[in-house]
């Protein structure tokens, strides 16, 4: 069993840190606000006054915090703090520049790194069931890989250091796309005087399909666990798909990518956002749509 560090134990990280204790291993966290860190403390967490003093021990270092920024700051702190050898993984959803940029001050210090954000939101953080995408050399990721595994169903080795980001700007750029996407089907359905149900049976089972419809089905009834049954409760926010397509935007242009629909992706949900809706679930866009509101 490994002692690991965790900082930042909000809506993930505190289930992630938890499930980390449920197998077994040393959990020691540290996270700014002191109600956070009483909630893990209950999970069976030791919580440190500091990320420094968090990590003095620790054979493995996990940082869950919410951007580009914060890693950079929190991994500047405490890489000089860490115990000769620990390996540091990121699993916060950031810019692939600022992940490459903790990758370096890991390295410059010898230690290894990886980073290793996840799918899956809350409910696969507390039931253990997230990907992982990994960016990072390979002996990092070997070691890396059974302590990903404890706290998700897959770990997807993507390459080196900000491949992981990588592959979750390109993944999620997919989702608000598709979202969209399967708004508008069910917009015009509605004009077309065809019901929710008639169009989810046919599409579910045809070449319009995804996940998006399937699992996150943005009108009531066709399935029962999405969030338009319970008034858009997220769910995973407009804020955070709303972060993540940003994401995929500045990664296009740093890149020189032609990604036209995930910019016009990342343009409706900021003015849905505008208008107050950050809260609410990404699927609610399809209320927006079916306003008149995204068009022109
Ligand atoms: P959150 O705001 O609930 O948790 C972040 C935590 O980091 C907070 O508790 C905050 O106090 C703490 N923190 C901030 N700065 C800190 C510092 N310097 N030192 C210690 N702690 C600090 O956010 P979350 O929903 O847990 O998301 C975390 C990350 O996971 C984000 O990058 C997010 O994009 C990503 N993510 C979230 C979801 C989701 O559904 N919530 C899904 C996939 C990925």
């Amino acid at each position: 069993m490994a002692t690991i560090a965790f900082i930042g134990l909000g809506n993930m990280g505190g289930p992630m840190a938890a499930n980390l204790v449920r197998a077994g291993h040393v959990v020691k966290g540290f996270d700014l606000s002191p109600e956070t860190g009483r909630a893990a403390k209950a999970d069976g967490v030791a919580i440190a006054d500091s990320a420094r003093e968090a990590v003095a021990r620790a054979e493995i270092v996990v940082t869950m915090l919410p951007a580009g920024k914060h890693v950079v700051s929190v991994w500047t702190d405490i890489v000089p703090a860490a115990a000769p050898g620990a390996l540091l993984v990121d699993c916060s959803t950031i810019d692939v520049e600022s992940a490459r940029r903790a990758h370096i001050i890991a390295s410059e210090a010898g230690l290894p790194a990886l980073d290793a954000p996840v799918s899956g939101g809350t409910v696969g953080a507390k039931g253990a069931t997230l990907t992982f995408m990994v960016g990072g050399a390979t002996e990092a990721y070997s070691r890396g890989e059974p302590i990903l595994a404890t706290m998700g169903r897959r770990v997807v080795h993507c390459g080196e250091a900000g491949a992981g980001q990588a592959a979750k700007v390109c993944n999620n750029m997919i989702l608000g796309i598709s979202m969209i996407g399967i708004s508008e089907a069910f917009v015009l359905a509605e004009k077309l005087g065809l019901s929710h149900q008639a169009l989810f049976d046919v599409v579910s089972t045809s070449s319009g399909s995804c996940w998006a419809l399937t699992t996150h089905c943005p009108v009531p009834g066709p399935v029962p666990t999405s969030a338009a049954n319970n008034d858009y409760k997220p769910g995973f926010a407009t804020d955070l798909m709303l972060k993540d397509l940003k994401l995929s935007q500045e990664a296009a242009r740093a890149t020189g990518a032609a990604t036209p629909v995930g910019a016009e992706a990342a343009a409706l949900y900021e003015r849905f956002q505008a208008e107050g809706h950050g809260a609410e679930d990404y699927s609610a866009i399809v209320r927006f749509l079916r306003d008149g509101k995204g068009a022109g």
